[in-house]
């Protein structure tokens, strides 16, 4: 798998993450099935009960159709949208790490014109090996142009915890303030090697993540830093734009 144009890859997970709500659980709600699938998950493990219920629903002429059509009304924050086309526009390699279905995963991605934006789609419940993986592909591939490859990982749960231990000094992780991967790694921020970085919403992941991105463009010197008025001297700016600096103009985008 090439790696990103720019040196940078960003990592999302799914659900809680680039949508508001589990896939899983807004598909078998809007097709009237909550109380059959909280039935089977009472015997059975998630993927497994999610698989028996979707047999149910085909079984009583559901079709997928119906499935792809209540995944169009899966709220995505249009600042998500944004974040992700300013970062896709920057040159990143944008990749999903998931443990959602990949069929509810595309057809959401479809609905708001974000499927050409992401070069891979794992859909794997072993978060840490998939992404020791997606590390080791894009470093040897960045490796091979002489270059070394720098990764920012987003996520909010349990399952976001363990690749946000594997990443290094020079990567970044975004976990989401107030959910179970930030929980964990507030119960001691040092095991994490990687800078963190927390948001709360689509607002905040808009302002921070193409931010970030800038900031290693500048340190890998693929941009040059946002240029001063000759007459002006840094100390002399308020407080509140030299904490944006540098920051280069980034690409409008389109809500
Ligand atoms: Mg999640």
């Amino acid at each position: 798998m090439a790696a990103g144009k720019n040196g940078i890859t960003v990592v999302f997970d799914f659900d809680k993450t680039i949508i508001d709500v589990d896939s899983d659980n807004w598909v078998v709600d809007a097709l009237g099935a909550t109380h059959d699938f909280d039935r089977l998950l009472s015997t059975m493990p998630w993927n497994t009960a999610i698989d028996a219920i979707m047999g149910e629903l085909h079984a009583r002429g559901r079709t997928l159709r119906d499935v792809a059509d209540v995944l169009c009304t899966v709220p995505l924050d249009p600042c998500i949208v944004a974040a992700i086309k300013a970062c896709h526009a920057l040159g990143c390699d944008l990749r999903i790490l998931s443990d959602a279905n990949r069929f509810f995963i595309d057809a959401v991605l479809d609905h708001h014109g974000l499927g050409g934006c992401f070069s891979d789609i794992t859909t794997n419940s072993s978060h840490g090996q998939a992404l020791d993986r997606i590390v080791r592909t894009s470093s040897s591939a960045a490796a091979a142009g002489g270059k070394k490859q720098r990764f920012i990982y987003l996520g909010d749960g349990r399952g976001d915890y363990c690749p946000s231990l594997r990443l290094g000094r020079e990567d970044m992780v975004m976990p989401r303030k107030g959910f179970p991967v930030w929980d964990l790694i507030c119960e001691d921020p040092a095991r994490l090697q990687a800078e963190v970085h927390p948001w709360s919403n689509g607002a905040e992941m808009e302002e921070m993540l193409p931010r970030l991105v800038a900031r290693v463009l500048i340190e890998e010197e693929k941009l040059p830093p946002l240029p001063l008025p000759l007459d002006c001297k840094l100390e002399l700016l308020p407080a509140a734009v030299q904490d944006g600096l540098p920051m280069p103009a980034l690409l409008p985008i389109n809500h």
